[in-house]
């Protein structure tokens, strides 16, 4: 009988001010993590905390470490690239973006085990990863990797223009394409991944209006195609996880792509990708 196929969901740049303020001091899409009742691993940018007053983001965030499904991952305290950074600076990148998570976390049993690069950049070269991810094991992180995104910063804002213009059609437009190119993309690794056990994703997307507004429908995406959701410790456990990361340049494409070794046979993978097309990425640079 065929393995069950599995999905972590982690999301990042939590918390997301704007669109808790635009609710009414709410997160919505935490609200609907709640109810869905699955684990999620969240990735934190501690410099939206100083967006809020009077300690209000401090006590956003504790909502979300707060419940059991979540576990806390750091994203950098500012959201920087790497490359460009360089090594010393970005230590305190990492440094900086844990400081008010491990408070929080002192009594709660959880541990701050991931670091996820902003952009999935991760160096410039070699040297520069190696050097970082040394760093960062010395500090008792392991690297998040994600296997699949479908580009949810693009449709979020060309949903948000649809909203802010009143027009719901094309509100309601832009989830229905996000859904259809996250299924299509599953898919997509599917077709790639042929033999047993399947690959465990871990799916990345962002804390924003456009998942606060489908996550059901997203759910059920995954759902339909026979996933069950699980903690991103759980999928790593996946033995495609042990494979080396062969890619050593600053681009931010799926951990996938960083187990194929030969740059040829990648490229070719990479171009025969679904993605959100033309006419929608033009929209979006606009
Ligand atoms: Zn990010």
């Amino acid at each position: 009988m065929a393995q069950q196929k599995k999905v972590a969901f982690t999301i990042d740049d939590v918390p997301n001010f704007r669109e808790y303020k635009k609710a009414g001091n709410n997160s919505v899409l935490l609200e609907k993590i709640k109810q869905a009742n699955i684990p999620v691993t969240i990735f934190i940018n501690e410099i939206n905390l100083t967006r809020f007053k009077d300690g209000e983001g401090v006590q956003l965030l504790e909502q979300w470490l707060k419940d059991k499904n979540i576990d806390p991952g750091n994203h950098g305290y500012a959201h920087q690239r790497y490359v460009g950074q360089g090594f010393e600076a970005y230590k305190n990148e990492v440094v900086q973006g844990e400081v008010q998570t491990n408070i929080l976390l002192k009594e709660g049993g959880k541990t701050l085990d991931y670091f996820r690069f902003p952009y999935n950049c991760l160096g410039e070269d070699s040297t520069a990863q190696h050097k970082i991810r040394n760093y960062l094991k010395s500090q008792g992180y392991a690297i998040a990797p994600f296997t699949i995104e479908s580009s949810d910063y693009i449709y979020n804002k060309l949903y948000l223009q649809a909203v802010a213009a009143g027009n719901t059609a094309e509100a309601e437009l832009r989830i229905t394409q996000y859904l259809e190119l996250t299924k299509n993309l599953l898919l997509f690794y599917e077709g790639l991944y042929t033999n047993q056990p399947p690959l465990d994703h871990i799916y990345l997307f962002h804390d924003n209006a456009l998942n606060a507004a489908c996550f059901d429908q997203l759910l059920l995406v995954f759902k339909e195609m026979g996933y069950a959701f699980v903690t991103m410790e759980e999928a790593m456990q996946n033995p495609y996880y042990d494979q080396d990361n062969y890619y050593h340049g600053p681009h931010g494409f799926s951990w996938i792509y960083r187990w194929i070794p030969e740059d040829e046979k990648r490229n070719a993978i990479m171009k025969r990708e679904p993605w959100v097309g033309k006419k929608l990425y033009s929209l979006y640079l606009k």
